[in-house]
């Protein structure tokens, strides 16, 4: 039996067991045991999807629409390959919550078609673009298109901070939980997090720290030059550059729009 297996059978019954001793001790503590019983059916599950996913075969960095995206063809395409998204946020989705400004329609490339036809949202072709009534609907269903598939996990509130670098290769990365990072001078004793994955793709949006962290790194490991960085506005060039410069940055890293 697997230690999965094992965990999922056997939990349940000792929680079973242990909620009646509870009862019978304390008698008007049903709530307390009520919120034990509740905590463990998520602490186990969490924990052991952190033990699993340690070693992953691909982590993707940001569940914005590029990261998305990603899982959504690879998890389809290889139903063996086992996909850890890290994301940042509590929300996952990224910018893609909104149109342009505070408004609801997206606009996106024509060639979005393809997926949009696949995810089967509705879409209104414009010119070069495609748009769809709210972009919330695209984001909530390749989310959950993407949640459903059985090869991939995705542990939001989790910040990926660093790089692990062998050799010539990018072979994981650190992270720890949103809050520990973001407070890291009142929170320093705690220790992060590493998954290994001989593929990881940086899908975290706008050049900011993860971009900077990458750079940094591949810049010491002599794999890169130092990037130009972010430029101003041109969404003529930008478009067609992301896609572009959409690929494997060093050995085991691809970046979504380097
Ligand atoms: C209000 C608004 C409206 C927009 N409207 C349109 C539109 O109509 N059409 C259009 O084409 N574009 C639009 N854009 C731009 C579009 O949203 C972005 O181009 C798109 O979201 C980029 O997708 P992405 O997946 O690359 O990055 P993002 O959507 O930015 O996703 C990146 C994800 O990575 C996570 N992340 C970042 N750092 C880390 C880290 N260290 N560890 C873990 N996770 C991390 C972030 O939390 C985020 O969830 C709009 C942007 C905004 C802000």
């Amino acid at each position: 039996m697997t230690r999965r297996k094992a965990t999922r059978r056997m939990i349940p019954h000792q929680l079973r067991h242990r909620s009646r001793e509870n009862a019978q001790e304390s008698g008007a503590g049903g709530d307390r045991i009520l919120h034990l019983c509740l905590i463990r059916s998520y602490d186990i599950r969490y924990f052991d999807m952190m033990y699993e996913r340690a070693m992953s075969d691909v982590v993707i960095i940001g569940a914005g629409c590029a990261g998305l995206s990603c899982a959504f063809h690879l998890a389809k395409t290889r139903p063996d390959v086992k996909i850890t998204i890290l994301e940042a946020n509590v929300t996952p989705g990224g910018d893609a919550w909104l149109g342009g400004q505070p408004m609801t329609p997206m606009v996106v490339s024509k060639l979005a078609y393809r997926l949009l036809t696949e995810l089967d949202v509705p879409f209104e072709v414009e010119g070069n673009f495609v748009v769809v009534k709210h972009a919330a609907l695209f984001t909530s269903t390749i989310l959950s298109k993407v949640l459903r598939m059985p090869n991939v996990v995705m542990f939001n509130a989790t910040t990926v901070e660093d790089l692990m670098v062998h050799g010539d290769r990018i072979t994981g990365v650190v992270t720890n939980w949103t809050p520990v990072a973001q407070n890291r001078d009142s929170q320093s004793c705690m220790g992060p997090n590493v998954i290994t994955a001989p593929v990881t793709v940086s899908a975290t949006g706008h050049d900011g720290q993860i971009g900077a962290f990458c750079a940094k790194r591949l810049v010491s490991a002599g794999l890169r030059e130092q990037p130009e960085g972010m430029h101003r506005l041109d969404m003529n060039k930008a478009e067609s550059m992301i896609i572009r410069g959409t690929c494997e940055v060093a050995p085991g890293l691809i970046i979504a729009g380097w």
